[in-house]
């Protein structure tokens, strides 16, 4: 039996991952939840799972959710560090990071420095910080969530490290792919928020319309797996069945399929290194007939080639993109910023701002305040 914490319990990867231990209950016992303002979901969370800690940093809200129980039920936990105060209960095994943005990077770091096991959903903090989220992780400590990055981990095991040529990272391509190109600064934020093949929080869904996802997803996977970035590809596959793929050094490319379902790689990441049955609708190729790819296309997409030159040059730009693309994402969701304008503030932030080549954690700290900072300035 192991005991798990959810960070972001209410979100789309939140509930999923409760999905799986609802079916798994002989393994795992929910000993922790969090989330951010969706209390009533959390409040039928608590009544289900009976988790001994609650992080939730919302005052206004937490008599509330408090009110629905008897006193003692649970321990409430508050503040701004309430995501590294939960994690660092003794008694937890493995922390599922499913919070959105840059909130979860010091929960990771917590769970590392502790020696827990970190099923890792939350790409931005490795977006953020990759060298120092690896630099204190162990063999396997990280079980990666991101369907992509699970089905690299999976084809990975058909090699050894050095025998690795490089990895295609598959990509749906989002509402737009085949979109004209001149109506894409009209699209509004109900258009961006219909994800062709993923049901998913808000901000991860835009992120996969500007391909921003793909670009958090190509500087996450050269952390994770030690990739340089000339070893990472990326293809658009409308049909999201092949999850990615690694080629070997010997032609052999291994690739990791399946209906496009969270709770595939959710499930790997908690039972690996071992597979326990899980429902899932058909595998059918009949049915689905095509499997198409096509070169992405940059030029339409520019976030992908700031992708691959935060994969390069590392530092503190990760920081700045992952920051500037948060703001940015809000902004066109409220209606501020066109759909195109997105990628080109965050560009002209990235231009901005003033590179460290090694940064500390107060550095990447930094580097984030600064990037919300400036691009709000741009904005207003
Ligand atoms: P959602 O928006 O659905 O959920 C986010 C969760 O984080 C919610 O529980 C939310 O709480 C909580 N949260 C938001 N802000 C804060 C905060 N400031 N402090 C603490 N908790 C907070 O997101 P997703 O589940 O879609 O995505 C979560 C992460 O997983 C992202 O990093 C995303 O990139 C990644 N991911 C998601 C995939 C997916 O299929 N959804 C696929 C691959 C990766 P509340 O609901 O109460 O507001
Ligand atoms: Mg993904």
């Amino acid at each position: 039996m192991k005991n798990i914490i959810i960070l972001g319990s209410t979100g789309s990867i939140g509930r999923n991952t409760l999905e799986v231990v609802r079916n798994l209950k002989d393994k795992f016992r929910v000993i922790g939840l969090s989330s951010n303002s969706r209390w009533e979901l959390l409040a039928n969370q608590i009544g289900e799972f009976n988790p001994c800690y609650v992080a939730f940093n919302n005052n206004q809200l937490v008599e509330k959710l408090q009110g629905r129980f008897p006193p003692g039920k649970f321990k409430t936990i508050t503040g701004n560090n309430c995501l590294e105060e939960i994690v660092s209960k003794q008694e937890a095994d493995i922390v599922v990071s499913a919070v959105v943005g840059a909130v979860g990077l010091p929960a990771a770091i917590a769970v590392l420095e502790q020696g827990k096991t970190l099923a890792l959903a939350n790409k931005e903090a490795l977006v953020m910080a990759g060298h120092i989220i690896m630099s204190l992780a162990g063999k396997d400590q990280i079980l990666p969530v991101d369907s992509e990055h699970s089905a690299i981990f999976q084809s990975l095991q058909s090699g050894k490290p050095g025998e690795v040529k490089r990895v295609i990272i598959t990509a749906s391509g989002g509402p737009f792919y085949d979109y004209p190109e001149e109506k894409l600064s009209s699209v509004g934020p109900e258009q961006a928020l219909k994800h062709p093949t993923w049901q998913m929080g808000q901000k991860i869904t835009i992120d996969s319309a500007t391909l921003m996802n793909k670009t958090l997803e190509i500087i996450e996977a050269k952390w994770l797996f030690d990739l340089t970035v000339e070893q990472i590809d990326v293809v658009i596959h409308p049909q999201s069945i092949i999850h990615s793929m690694v080629e070997f050094c010997d032609g052999s490319v291994i690739a990791q399929m399946g209906i496009p379902d969270m709770k595939v790689p959710i499930q790997y990441a908690l039972t690996y290194p071992e597979r326990k049955a899980l429902k899932v609708k058909p595998f059918d190729l009949s049915f689905i007939g095509n499997l198409t790819f096509k070169k992405p296309d940059m030029e339409k997409f520019p976030a992908l080639k700031l992708g691959y030159q935060a994969a390069r040059e590392g530092g503190t730009i990760g920081a700045i993109l992952n920051a500037a693309n948060e703001v940015a994402v809000q902004a066109f969701l409220n209606g501020k910023i066109r759909f195109t304008e997105i990628v080109t503030y965050v560009e002209k932030v990235i231009q901005n701002h003033h590179f460290i080549k090694n940064p500390c954690l107060e550095d990447i700290l930094a580097a984030d305040a600064w990037a919300r900072e400036e691009i709000r300035k741009c904005l207003f």
